[in-house]
């Protein structure tokens, strides 16, 4: 037996490991106490090896230990063909491209409205003519700000729910939105139409979020945002629902962190149906970033972020990041072959970074469901041979991402790549997860 390259050790500051095997994702997740550390380190560096040991047969079972003859590069490759030609149909649509809010570092124009009827009958028709080609139909609703454009959500979610039941194919949703308008009764409803997973940004504490994301006119939007959440969890009665709220990370939020902890247990409180997610505010460009420029934060910052997490009394759920160790969730949308993006005006994109850029707009929806694709530029976003970099070929972490952090570095021809928050910051996260995701060892 030999030790798989994608084994990931950390050893917290009492001596117990946490072990992640990227190629297996977060199945493979093993906590072990402190009292058999130095057992499990002597099996993963075979020193030490008794096939008849219970904890050496888990250590073979979740790939941690591997035959000499595996080969690993090639499961790799094997893995990613699998993710990108996923065999269900997912679409992200904009059903408006306009906003109710101004963001900082909105990279976003505003310039186009709600989807027309033309558009969506075409769309339907699309899904109607093609959807037996596909194990099912997952939607994903994006803009500008999809609660804004209800009548088309409500419009098209009716239409694709009654094709994938008469064709017994499996229909889901999820959405991405500011939360303004998010209340109990808008909750009811848009479960009623399959929506059940949900990301909503809050920006820090009271002062820095009303500073960040006002309405257009600067109207402040956080208390409202609190409130309609703190409703759900006190009110909303389904289970099936999950709301993630995203934090962009900045300098401000990261010096009122433990007020905004104490902001964010308010809203979750012990609900599981609530999770967290740490996003460190990037340089998209634009000239609204540009204004934002000081606000923008090193990883010593976001190291420290997730380090007053650990250290709270408040336990959060982490389900995104946790996601993020599956190569499912990790690979981004964009380089997989049944995805495509739709915007309001029936432009059809791959990556939700830049609607603007010409290479960003593979195509367009016609008429009657017709499609025309520049199949060139969709490729482009699609085959990732050209992104490996000299680093990847030994990185503990590519059996989970394969190599496709982010196709836009490539198709965009920009000069740098960056590996995700969860590669970079692995051991802190490895720490933050609840016991119950891990496997025990003691
Ligand atoms: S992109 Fe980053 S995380 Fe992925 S294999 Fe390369 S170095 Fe590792
Ligand atoms: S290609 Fe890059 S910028 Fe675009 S959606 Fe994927 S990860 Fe984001």
């Amino acid at each position: 037996m030999k030790a798989s390259m994608c084994n990931f050790v950390h050893e917290s500051e009492n001596g117990d490991l946490y072990l992640y095997n990227s190629l297996q994702g977060t199945k493979s997740l093993i906590f072990v106490n402190s009292r058999k550390a130095s057992k499990i380190r002597e099996m993963l560096s075979l020193e030490y090896s008794e096939e008849e040991d219970e904890d050496y047969k888990r250590l073979v079972k979740n790939g941690y230990l591997i035959e000499d003859d595996a080969d690993e590069q090639q499961a790799r490759e094997y893995k990613f063909l699998k993710v990108v030609s996923e065999p269900r149909l997912n679409i992200t649509i904009l059903p408006t491209e306009k906003c109710n809010f101004k963001c900082v570092y909105c990279y976003e124009t505003f310039e186009k409205p709600g989807m027309s009827i033309e558009t969506q009958e075409s769309l339907i028709s699309f899904v109607k003519k093609n959807i037996n080609k596909y194990t099912g139909l997952s939607v994903h609703w994006f803009g500008g700000e999809p609660l804004i454009a209800m009548d088309v959500i409500e419009n098209l979610s009716k239409e694709f729910i009654s094709i994938c039941k008469s064709v017994k194919k499996t229909y889901m949703a999820g959405m991405t939105t500011n939360g303004y308008l998010l209340d109990p009764e808008m909750l009811d409803k848009l479960l009623k139409y399959h929506v059940y997973k949900y990301q909503i940004t809050i920006d820090g504490v009271e002062k820095t979020h009303d500073f960040q994301r006002p309405l257009m006119d600067g109207t402040p939007t956080f208390k409202r945002i609190v409130d309609n959440l703190v409703n759900i969890r006190l009110h909303a009665k389904s289970k099936l629902f999950n709301i993630a709220i995203r934090a962009n990370l900045s300098k401000s939020i990261y010096e009122s962190f433990d007020e905004y902890i104490e902001a964010l247990h308010h809203i979750c409180g012990q609900d599981s149906r609530f999770s967290i997610y740490m996003h460190q505010v990037s340089d998209w460009g634009g000239e609204r970033v540009t204004r934002i420029k000081e606000e923008l934060i090193v990883q010593d910052m976001y190291v420290g972020a997730l380090e007053k997490l650990k250290k709270s009394p408040f336990k959060f759920n982490y389900y995104v990041h946790l996601g993020k160790l599956d190569s499912e969730s990790c690979v981004c949308y964009a380089n997989k072959l049944n995805y495509f993006i739709i915007g309001s005006d029936g432009t059809l994109y791959k990556c939700t970074g830049n609607f603007v850029e010409d290479c960003n707009k593979i195509g367009k929806l016609e008429s009657n469901g017709q499609i025309s694709m520049d199949k060139n530029k969709e490729a482009s976003w699609v085959c990732n041979v050209k992104r490996v970099m000299d680093k990847c070929k030994t990185c503990y972490f590519s059996g989970n991402c394969l190599f496709s952090i982010c196709p836009a570095v490539q198709v965009r021809k920009l000069d740098s790549s960056i590996c995700s928050f969860e590669q970079q910051y692995l051991e802190h996260f490895l720490e933050l997860f609840s016991k119950d995701v891990y496997q025990i060892i003691e």
